[in-house]
């Protein structure tokens, strides 16, 4: 080989490298986006991988529509399950359960490594393409399917393999942090703060993935399956969205120097003899000092506490596009290395096969607001009721709802407590006890306080 100037080996041309043929499902948002740069950066990804990547087809549904000059129209095909068995890498990105879940078992019994986004199929049946790519020899890679552009699975799977990660706490859904966000910025109502996130195009019009926490949970189960070598399935996150979170709710966190975000957490539980893991996602009250209160709009951010690396943190574009397509490229970079080279790149491993802990078991500091009677002796009975159950307050906030009567007695308040850590189980049974006690008129929000 010659050599350049500065002496370093002249690299051969890359229309010289042998091809990867490429199939790609979907020309969507990310779709397009990955045939952008795998056209606009061909020479440089041929170099970095040793091989040029020759797309042989983009599957669509809608053949006949212009999808602009990264997506030619000659590749376009409907016969999604015909491209993927003469390919050698297949990159996923129509979304979905079926047909993609044929789609990509297939492609790996043909002997093809797969690169996919799709987070609801990996949650919800990871076990059969991770078992399946066991058994074909192939790559299944997935950055993508977690917070976007963040690098998250691959530090998890391999930065972190030999240290013991303890906890993933974040924010990993975009549209409800925007709207939690706008929330808090304007006293928005959740409803106002989803019309203006549909408008702007950060909710899709069919926002219930995402508000109902569906989103947030089928990440938590990849994280938690990759951070504690456990298979954990979206069926095992118990989750909770944000569509009961009301502006009174963000203007009472804001009085105790707290913000309301949705979180993803995973954790190991360790109690006397036994440890369980945890995998949970809910809108929580967090200090507002806390890193994972400033992160806006539509930023992800996750933290991760491991026994020997001890905090990291991650922060960036959760989707979008291309944010999410340089994950995938990414991906595609590794894949197709792993195939030059001949083999495979790290797998995942299931061989802690940790129990989950059921959610009542669990210890959380709880923020519960009231509408009570306003009468001598109301507080003392709520005091009385939680701590018989083991749950003792840390705050407590009183206001008056209704104006005085032409008795001079005041008949409604609202009362907002926050508690110390307790039993998940506890609070179940004391907020039973509220909605059978006639002094109680309403339960109006139970929410956890979390990162303290
Ligand atoms: P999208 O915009 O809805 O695009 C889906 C693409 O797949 C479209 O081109 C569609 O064809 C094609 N498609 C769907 N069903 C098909 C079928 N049965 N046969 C052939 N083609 C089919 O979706 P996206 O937003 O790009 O998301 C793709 C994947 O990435 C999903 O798994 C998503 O969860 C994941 N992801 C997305 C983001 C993001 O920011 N968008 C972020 C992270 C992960 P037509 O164009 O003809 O309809």
């Amino acid at each position: 080989m010659s050599q350049t100037s500065s002496g370093s080996p002249v690299p051969p041309a890359a229309a010289e490298l042998p091809a990867l043929r490429v199939a790609v499902l979907g020309a969507g948002t990310v779709g397009a986006e990955v045939l952008r740069l795998i056209s606009e950066q061909d020479e440089d990804l041929a170099h970095r991988i040793g091989a040029r990547l020759e797309v042989v087809g983009v599957a669509v549904r809608d053949t006949a529509r212009d999808r602009g000059e990264h997506v030619p129209a000659d590749l376009l095909t409907d016969d999604p399950a015909s491209l993927v068995r003469g390919a050698d890498l297949v990159i996923e990105l129509m979304g979905g359960i079926e047909p993609a879940r044929t789609l990509l078992l297939d492609a790996m019994a043909h002997g093809a490594s797969v690169v996919t986004a799709n987070k609801a199929l990996l949650a919800q049946d990871g076990a059969s393409l991770y078992e399946a790519a066991d058994t074909h020899g192939v790559d299944l890679s997935f950055e993508a399917a977690v917070a976007g552009a963040i690098p998250l699975v691959r530090p998890v799977r391999e930065s972190l393999a030999g240290d013991r990660i303890q906890r993933v706490l974040g924010i990993v859904n975009g549209t409800t942090n925007y709207i939690l966000d706008a929330m808090t910025r304007t006293g928005a109502s959740f409803e106002d703060a989803l019309a203006t996130a549909q408008e702007l195009g950060y909710a899709e019009a069919d926002p219930t993935a995402d508000v109902e926490g569906h989103d947030a949970a089928a990440k938590a189960s990849i994280l938690a399956s990759l951070a504690f070598h456990s298979r954990v399935r979206l069926s095992d996150v118990h989750c909770e969205g944000i569509t009961q979170v009301s502006a009174q709710d963000i203007a009472a966190a804001a009085r105790m120097g707290r913000t309301i975000k949705l979180l993803s957490i995973v954790e190991r539980v360790a109690e006397e003899n036994e440890e369980r893991i945890s995998a949970r996602v809910y809108p929580a009250l967090i200090p507002d000092a806390h890193p994972l209160a400033s992160v806006a709009e539509a930023y992800n951010a996750v933290f991760i506490e491991a026994d020997a690396a001890g905090s990291l943190m991650f922060y960036g574009q959760g989707a979008g596009g291309a944010p999410t397509a340089s994950a995938v490229l990414g991906d595609v970079v590794s894949a197709a290395r792993a195939r030059v080279r001949g083999g495979v790149g790290p797998r995942e491993s299931w061989y802690a096969g940790l129990d989950l802990i059921p959610l009542e078991e669990l210890r959380s500091a709880f923020y519960v607001s009231l509408t009570v009677e306003d009468r001598p002796g109301v507080l003392a009975e709520i005091a009385g009721t939680l701590s018989g159950y083991g749950i003792s307050i840390s705050t407590i906030h009183q206001e008056l709802l209704d104006p005085q009567d032409e008795e001079g007695a005041r008949t409604t308040a609202h009362i907002g407590i926050s508690t110390h850590r307790a039993l998940e189980s506890a609070m179940t049974a004391s907020l039973d006890v509220f909605s059978s006690t006639a002094t109680v008129l309403s339960i109006d929000s139970v929410l956890r306080i979390e990162g303290e």
